[in-house]
C-alpha cells in the first residue's frame, strides 16, 4: 500500500464520518418537531415516493428546466458507477479495476458516464446563466440575497469543476493507454478528444493531469458530501423520505382539534345536552394551540424545510407574492430551517433549558406574512417535492388566534358574529328569516 492509498483512504472515511455526523445533528433537528403518524398506507407512500422523487413528475410543469434538472440528476446517478471504480482504485493502488472485467460493458458504461457528464456540463452553463445573467425573477426574490444565492452558484461551481475533472482524467488517460501499447479505450468522448487535446503532450506532464483529473474528480465528489448538510442542496437525499412522508389527505383538507371540534358540535346545536358529550381525554388536549416555533410545529414539517430546494416554484405561483405582499412560502420554509438548526444548535450545548427568547413567530416570520396567506394550495401543488407550507402558515396562524386572540380586525368581527350570532353576519338568528317578511 503506497502512501498515496493511506491518504486516500484517510480523506475518504473522514469525509464519510463529517456527512454522518452532520446528517444525525440534522436528524434531531427534524425530531424537534412533535409526533405525527404518517407510517400508514405504506404502498401509497412507496408509489409518491417512486412518481414524485424518483420519477420527478411534478418537475414536468416547466418542461425546459425538467429536462436539463433530469440531465444533472441522471449523470448523478450513473456517476456512481464511476465512482465506486474511483474507491476501490484509490484504496488498493489498482488502475481502472473494472475494465478487465467488465470489458465491452465497461466501455458502455464510462461512454454512458462521459456523454451525461457533457450533458451535465451544459445544463450546469444554463443554470448559472439563469441565476446570474438571465436572472430569473424566483431567484432574485429578497429571500434568495446573499447565502442562498452563494449556495446555489457554489454547488454549480462544484459541478463544473467536477464535469471538467471527469474529461481530464479520462482524455489524459487515454493517450497514455495507447502510448503504452494498448488499444484505445473506445470511450465515447474522452478517446477523441483526449488525443485532440493532450496528444501533444509529454508523458509525465500526462501523468501528472491524469491524478490531478482523478484526484480532482474524488475532492470534488468529498467536498460536495461535506457541504452537502449545510446547503439546499440535500434535498438529493431528503426528496425521498419527504415525498414517502407526504400528506396523503386532499390538498384542502385541515386537521381538526378534538377539544375544539367538540365545543362546536356543541355550540352548533341547540338540542345538544353538553354532558352526554364524551369527555376529552385530557392528555389528547394539547399544551398550546398552533405553533409559535418550531418545536410546536411537526416533525414533517421541519423534514419539509430542509428538503427544500429554494427553487422559488411556490413562491412564483403564490397569489399573495404576485400581487405584491409580503408572503413568499418558499421564506417561510428557509425560516422553519433556519430556526430549527438555530434550536438544535442550542439544545445540543445547553440542553432542555436552552431558551435564547426568541421564537418562530415574530422573530423570523411576520404576522403580516401569515395574514397575507389566501390558503389557495397553489404553492402546495406548484412544489416537485411535495412540501407543505400551508400547514405551517395555519399552525402560526392558529396560535395567533387561539392563544393570544390576535386577528386582523375583519376577522375578529366575523369570529365575534359566529360566537354570537352563529353566523358571520351581524343578524341575530331569530332574524334570520326576515327577508321572507320583507320580500
Ligand atoms: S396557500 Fe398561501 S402561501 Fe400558498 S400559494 Fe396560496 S396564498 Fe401563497
Ligand atoms: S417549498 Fe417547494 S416549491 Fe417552494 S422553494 Fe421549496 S422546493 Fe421549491
Amino acid at each position: 500500500m503506497t502512501i498515496s492509498n493511506i491518504i486516500f483512504i484517510i480523506v475518504f472515511l473522514g469525509a464519510l464520518a463529517f456527512f454522518g455526523f452532520k446528517v444525525k445533528q440534522i436528524i434531531a433537528n427534524i425530531k424537534l418537531g412533535k409526533a405525527e403518524n404518517r407510517f400508514d398506507r405504506k404502498s401509497e407512500r412507496l408509489k409518491t415516493m417512486l412518481r414524485v422523487a424518483l420519477g420527478q413528475s411534478k418537475m414536468r410543469a416547466r418542461p425546459i428546466a425538467a429536462i436539463l434538472h433530469m440531465f444533472i440528476y441522471v449523470a448523478f446517478m450513473i456517476t456512481q458507477i464511476e465512482l465506486i471504480e474511483i474507491i476501490i482504485d484509490g484504496a488498493t493502488g489498482s488502475h481502472r479495476i473494472f475494465q478487465p472485467m467488465l470489458g465491452g460493458l465497461y466501455t458502455f458504461t464510462i461512454s454512458l458516464i462521459e456523454v451525461l457528464s457533457l450533458l451535465a456540463l451544459v445544463a450546469t452553463i444554463a443554470f448559472l446563466s439563469r441565476r446570474n445573467l438571465i436572472k430569473l425573477p424566483r431567484f432574485v426574490k429578497s429571500e434568495m440575497n446573499g447565502w442562498p444565492k452563494l449556495d446555489g452558484n457554489i454547488i454549480l461551481y462544484l459541478e463544473f469543476v467536477l464535469v471538467i475533472c471527469i474529461f481530464t482524467m479520462n482524455g489524459a488517460d487515454e493517450v497514455l493507454h495507447v502510448r503504452s501499447g494498448h488499444e484505445s479505450y473506445g470511450f465515447a468522448i474522452s478517446s477523441w478528444m483526449g488525443p485532440m487535446f493532450f496528444g501533444g503532450m509529454e508523458t509525465t506532464t500526462l501523468i501528472i493531469l491524469e491524478r490531478v483529473g482523478w484526484w480532482g474528480h474524488i475532492i470534488m465528489v468529498l467536498t460536495f458530501l461535506c457541504y452537502l448538510p449545510f446547503s439546499k442542496h440535500l434535498h438529493i437525499i431528503w426528496a425521498f423520505p419527504n415525498t414517502y412522508f407526504s400528506k396523503l389527505r386532499p390538498m384542502g383538507q385541515f386537521t381538526n382539534m378534538e377539544s375544539v371540534t367538540n365545543e362546536v358540535k356543541l355550540m352548533m346545536d341547540p338540542n345538544a345536552d353538553p354532558y352526554a358529550v364524551p369527555a376529552v381525554d385530557p392528555d389528547a388536549v394539547p399544551q398550546k394551540f398552533g405553533a409559535k416555533d418550531v418545536e410546536d410545529l411537526s416533525w414533517v414539517n421541519i423534514l419539509n424545510a430542509y428538503t427544500c430546494t429554494e427553487c422559488g416554484r411556490c413562491t412564483s405561483e403564490c397569489p399573495a407574492n404576485i400581487t405584491g405582499k409580503k408572503l413568499s412560502p418558499r421564506k417561510i420554509m428557509m425560516d422553519v430551517r433556519d430556526r430549527a438548526e438555530e434550536v438544535g444548535a442550542g439544545k445540543r450545548k445547553e440542553g432542555d433549558k436552552f431558551n435564547d427568547g426568541k421564537s418562530l413567530l415574530g422573530d423570523f416570520i411576520t404576522e403580516e406574512e401569515i395574514w397575507a396567506c389566501t390558503s389557495c394550495n397553489a404553492c402546495v401543488q406548484a412544489c416537485p417535492v411535495n412540501i407543505d407550507p400551508l400547514e405551517i402558515i395555519m399552525d402560526l396562524r392558529r396560535y395567533l388566534v387561539m392563544e393570544e386572540s390576535k386577528m386582523p380586525s375583519e376577522l375578529a368581527t366575523m369570529n365575534t358574529n359566529i360566537e354570537n350570532n352563529q353566523a358571520p353576519w351581524q343578524f341575530s338568528p331569530s332574524d334570520r328569516f326576515k327577508w321572507k317578511d320583507e320580500a
